[in-house]
């Protein structure tokens, strides 16, 4: 028999992979509970159309590939580094197989082929390898061996390595989310926040990913959604093979994969509970946002998307607390323009019937990445630190034509329902003062030109959402109209925590005590001022969290759409003056799981 070296010593022995009962625990991130099959989008064959490349670029192509392989092998390594929390049987399956990939990804014939076909034969990569791989299979297949199960295996790991380079070169994991057939559970590695807004609701029952953490926005996005999810469960897209039979539970955080019986009764009894609950909150919507003790809270709706509309007028908001306009700039290959933009904000505002809608001027950078933007700007976002770099106000700062269109979209929806607009990643007073100056340009502009405007500007307000804001909100307040405290960034940024990370989610807590200090002190500032103030960020759609914010003098909370009927019913049991009690009692601490105790006490208590 002639095969590769490499190739032989990557066979290892699986048995029983994949076929038994296996529950797999990660993040809480959407609630609700899905049964169906997992549709793996790791899975299918990742056929990229055979492509070839001009002379001159071979060289080029040769990076394509190496850069696919260098992130092929992360992906491995961090598989491999996450084993010890699977079951010990699929450990024992899977490390040698991980390795296995390892080496394939070091200097194998696969790689090697690829390379040599590039050159000799002007293919793009994607498509070299998947030659390569089919050659190399081909050979191992045709070997004279007994134990041909054994062959198909080699061959199949082979392929499966090149399906992985193939995705990774293409980047397009997610085209086939067209064919996610109704009623399936959606598994991938990671799921970026521009593929989440393209899932359909009516479609998948839920969604489940390796990667994540609890407040990226891709999270955000599958809450907004309402679709249930689970994400950061590690060793899931390897576990998982579709067709599979599953059971999510968004609440709990759980996958079971292959459920037996009893498991499979457990999801069903709780799927009833959760469609019984719901069916009991949306009775809460006609009701008022009101404490025990007779104090109003406002309770308004983050939106990501067009389509959550419907969901923001079933939860009963009092309006929009934050629009993230970048669903806008997502999945697409140019900018919309000035009118896009007003139609796009016409059809939210308009059908709001005079509840207000606060817009937020494009936040891209960070995890947002939107390519349209990235071709123009590249150079600037590229930097080691994606998410310290720039950023928001900084990015349109640095465009100010992005920001002009923006504002000039927003000024002229603003005659059809109140709106205010809103300055995501603030640092210092200076940047509020610039996009101040180019708001007022944009609007004598617009008047000259016979454009109807209110004849006061919307109020320009300031997200707080780094610990610099914070510490400054006294001075910044002198620049801004309102505040919005954005709790996911602002614990991001003061605890090092990147909020889409899996490795470091057990670090990511918006109760730490500085994150709670900051808040207090920037709400604080606003108070004094009688400036509006709330927080749109998640800790505001999370009931347990609520007298907590009441008792620091928040009466604004915007959050997803779904989550304001259980907030509605926190505030409906709570008297304002416990809650300020409360939350002197949590100020005075210094412990994260102390404050972290005291709050599950007293949300318990008051649910
Ligand atoms: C926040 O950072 O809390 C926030 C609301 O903004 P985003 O989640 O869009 O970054
Ligand atoms: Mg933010």
């Amino acid at each position: 028999m002639k095969t590769d070296r490499t190739e032989k010593s990557e066979a290892p022995k699986r048995v029983g992979r994949r076929t038994r009962e296996a529950t797999l625990h990660g993040i809480p991130i959407a609630p609700g509970v899905a049964i169906g099959a997992v549709y793996d989008t790791s899975e299918p064959p990742a056929e990229a159309p055979r492509r070839t490349i001009a002379p001159g670029a071979a060289e080029e192509e040769r990076g394509r590939l190496a850069a696919a392989v260098a992130l092929s092998r992360k992906q491995v390594t961090k598989l491999k580094n996450r084993l010890s929390i699977l079951p010990e049987e699929a450990q024992e399956e899977l490390e040698p197989l991980l390795d296995a990939y390892g080496l394939m990804l070091r200097d194998s014939r696969l790689l090697r082929g690829a390379r040599r076909r590039i050159a000799e034969e002007l293919l793009a990569a994607e498509t070299a390898v998947q030659d390569e791989a089919e050659a190399i299979a081909a050979t191992i297949l045709a070997a004279r061996d007994d134990d041909k199960a054994g062959l198909r295996r080699r061959a199949g790991e082979v392929r499966e390595i090149a399906r992985r380079l193939t995705r990774n070169l293409t980047a397009t994991p997610f085209r086939s989310l067209k064919d996610v057939p109704q009623g399936a559970i959606l598994v991938a590695e990671e799921l970026t926040p521009a593929d989440a807004a393209l899932l359909d609701p009516t479609r998948i029952a839920g969604v489940a990913t390796d990667e994540g953490g609890a407040d990226g926005h891709t999270a955000i996005m599958l809450r907004a959604l309402g679709i249930p999810s689970v994400l950061g469960c590690h060793g899931l897209s390897e576990a998982a093979r579709r067709g599979d039979e599953a059971v999510l539970d968004g609440g709990l955080g759980t996958v079971v994969l292959r459920p037996g019986a009893e498991a499979l009764e457990t999801g069903r009894a709780a799927l009833a509970a959760y469609a019984k609950e719901k069916a009991r909150l949306a009775k809460l919507r006609r009701l008022p946002s009101i404490t025990l003790d007779g104090e109003e809270v406002e309770l308004q709706a983050n939106l990501e998307i067009p389509a959550e509309l419907p969901l923001i007028a079933q939860a009963g908001a009092q309006g929009i607390g934050l629009l993230r306009t970048e669903f806008l700039f997502m999945n697409r290959e140019d900018l919309p323009d000035e009118d896009a933009q007003f139609e796009a904000y016409s059809q939210i505002v308009g059908p709001l019937a005079g509840d207000g809608v606060t817009i937020r001027v494009l936040d891209w950078g960070g995890e947002k990445d939107i390519q349209a933007l990235a071709d123009g700007v590249e150079t600037y976002h590229s930097g080691p630190n994606p998410a310290l770099g720039l950023r928001g106000v900084r990015m349109l700062l640095k465009r100010p034509e992005l920001l002009e269109a923006q504002f000039a979209a927003i000024l002229r929806v603003a005659t059809q329902g109140p709106v205010r607009v809103l300055l995501p990643m603030v640092t210092v007073p200076e940047e509020v003062a610039q996009a101040r100056e180019i708001y007022e340009r944009v609007a004598r502009r617009l008047r000259r030109k016979g454009t109807p405007l209110p004849e006061r500007l919307p109020p320009l307000g300031v997200m707080i959402e780094t610990p610099g804001a914070a510490l400054a909100a006294d001075a910044i307040a002198l620049e801004a109209d309102f505040f919005a405290i954005g709790t996911n960034d602002l614990a991001m940024y003061t605890l090092a925590v990147d909020r889409a990370e899996t490795e470091v989610a057990h670090l990511y807590d918006p109760l730490h005590p500085a994150v709670l200090r900051l808040v207090q002190f920037a709400t604080e500032a606003a108070l004094r001022l009688r400036m509006p103030v709330s927080v749109c960020g998640e800790m505001a759609g999370n009931p347990r969290l609520v007298p907590l914010l009441l008792g620091l003098g928040l009466r604004t909370l915007s959050m997803n759409a779904s989550a304001i009927p259980r907030v509605k019913q926190m505030v409906r049991s709570l008297k304002i003056d416990d809650c300020a009690r409360f939350a002197r009692r949590v100020m005075e601490q210094s412990d994260p799981k102390r404050i972290q105790e005291l709050v599950m006490e007293f949300g318990e208590a008051a649910a």
